[in-house]
């Protein structure tokens, strides 16, 4: 009998009850906005910031309406202008190159290696072209971040580190998000944490934090934040930033704080899943499984393996074939972008020079989501059917 998936790979898990409560109580007191909130109260959205800083590593911490939301805010707060140029990643989502051009700004596209990491030979070669670097630690895969950080800081690259997928991840020990300058976050429903819509920032310089709470429309009402610099910092911008309102509200607030306190036991959860598919998966013939490095602790919300050099009416069968099976794979290096863009060569407003070396990895990257609605079981049963649909196809040649 032939094994059939039936989960839903797009189906999250509800809401803890805890959350749910809190959402109801600011519904209750009408109070929705960040700064609306009733005598001596401090509201959910100070709350949170202050307890993302801690948890993050970071003194600052300014919540916002989404992740994408978050990376242009950080452009803006580093002072990037139009017709700057950014270095970014060639393989990464599509927010955070828009969030590059919606400043005005140009990317300059690095290269992705078989790790699936920024290419740091080729940062090296560009480095001289930008001052600042937009790195996505795309599907949560991160690079070599000591040598990254020398590199930039060699030469003068402010980094912002996009953390969608690195909520919770460590290199070395140390945060994702706290190498960088700036570190931001998504909490939109396919992340770490679930508000539907949101995201985070973080710095620990004031000055920058200080732009960013105007940027994000404070309306002079910045001593209400808990996870900001002192009032004085703000003289000094608070004339000459612009209001480009996307802030976070009390109803998202209240649904995160449950959240980020069971941050941790959700890592553990993904990587538990994560570990059962990569097990599942090694030593299939004409399937690489991406080794993740020994400084790395990732999160493994989702997978990926590649399917080097494989025809495209090869990866076609085996995507065909799975989901026939039930399981939902996505393919980065299909000629049409369907559901998402993720290479280079799919934002075409950006005049990038082709990267044959990188477009070799981009036509083969596979990736699948691991919610935690599925089991251990659930993981090892999706694990044999694409090592027997990858064999089949790779054995009939
Ligand atoms: C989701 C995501 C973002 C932005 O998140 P939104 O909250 O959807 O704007 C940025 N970068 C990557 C890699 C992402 O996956």
């Amino acid at each position: 009998m032939t094994e059939r998936f039936t989960g839903t790979f797009t189906q999250q898990e509800p809401i803890p009850e805890e959350a749910i409560e809190a959402a109801v109580a600011v519904m209750r007191s009408g109070r929705l906005h960040r700064y609306n909130v009733a005598e001596g109260e401090v509201g959910e959205v100070a709350l949170l910031e202050q307890e993302f800083a801690a948890a993050m590593g970071s003194s600052y911490a300014l919540a916002l309406a989404s992740g994408g939301y978050a990376l242009g805010c950080a452009l803006r707060a580093l002072d990037v202008q139009s017709g700057d140029k950014v270095l970014t990643n060639a393989f990464t989502l599509a927010p955070v190159p828009g969030a590059i051009a919606a400043v005005g700004a140009v990317p300059v596209f690095v290269g992705v290696t078989e790790d699936l990491v920024i290419d740091l030979a080729d940062l090296e070669t560009k480095a001289d072209q930008a001052s600042v670097l937009m790195l996505s630690h795309m599907r949560g895969h991160l690079c070599d971040m000591d040598r990254l950080m020398a590199i930039c800081n060699a030469h003068d690259i402010q980094v912002i580190e996009d953390c969608a997928h690195t909520m919770g991840a460590r290199w070395n020990g140390r945060l994702s998000g706290t190498d960088g300058v700036i570190g931001c976050y998504s909490t939109q429903t396919y992340k770490h944490m679930n508000s539907g819509e949101g995201g985070f920032l973080i710095t620990d310089d004031p000055q920058v934090m200080a732009r960013a709470v105007m940027l994000s429309g404070s309306y002079m009402l910045y001593d209400r934040h808990l996870a900001a610099p002192a009032p004085e910092v703000f003289e000094a911008v608070k004339y000459d930033t612009p209001n480009v309102s996307g802030r976070m509200d009390h109803l998202r607030a209240a649904i995160l704080r449950p959240q980020l306190r069971d941050l941790d036991r959700q890592v553990a959860r993904w990587n538990e899943r994560y570990e059962v598919v990569e097990a599942g998966l090694r030593e299939t013939p004409g399937l690489t499984v991406i080794e993740r490095p020994e400084a790395e602790r990732y999160v493994g919300s989702s997978i990926q393996f590649l399917l080097l050099d494989w025809r495209e009416d090869q990866i076609d069968a085996v995507l065909n074939r799975c989901l026939a099976r039930g399981v939902e794979l996505k393919w980065f290096g299909g000629a049409e972008p369907s559901g998402f863009t993720s290479r280079y060569d799919s934002w075409r407003y950006v005049d990038a020079a082709p990267m044959p070396a990188s477009d070799r990895v981009l036509k083969g990257i596979v990736d699948m989501r691991l919610p935690l609605t599925f089991s251990l079981e659930d993981c090892a049963l999706i694990a044999r059917i694409i090592r027997a649909e990858v064999s089949a196809v790779y054995q009939a040649g």
